[in-house]
């Protein structure tokens, strides 16, 4: 039987930390919405949508990636998996990888890691 543990650490705090510093004017627009031009391409072409407004610009719904990491990965690994692919599908394919959940805002480039999961699984075969 496939035993599959999950650790998740939230950057929630992180995230309002920023947009307090941002309101209060410590930081500029352009420190917060740094995200690289092919991070928005790959969040405008297979992020997944939110109804979470962008809390920069207000224009835009939030979309998220999931990407993935890990020493047993090879050509997975750094590449973007919706979020049902990696509950079903690459926590039976992997060992052990992590999930880093990132905010994109298509319009603003606002970019923020949400979560990182870690999955670690073991059994398969061998408990039989
Ligand atoms: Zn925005």
């Amino acid at each position: 039987m496939l035993k599959s543990k999950a650790t998740s650490v939230d950057y929630t705090l992180r995230k309002r930390s920023i947009l307090r510093d941002y309101r209060a004017g410590r930081l500029s627009v352009y420190d917060i919405c740094d995200a690289h031009p092919e991070i928005c391409r790959i969040a405008r072409n297979v992020g997944e949508h939110t109804r979470v407004p962008c809390p920069v610009c207000h224009r835009h719904d939030l979309r998220l990636l999931n990407f993935v990491y890990g020493d047993e990965l090879n050509y997975d690994n750094g590449r973007v998996f919706p979020t049902r692919t990696i509950f079903n599908g690459l926590r039976e394919k992997y060992r052990t990888f992590t999930c880093y959940v990132v905010e994109v805002c298509t319009g603003c480039s606002w970019n923020h890691l949400v979560r990182s999961i870690r999955f670690e699984n073991s059994g398969g075969n061998t408990d039989v």
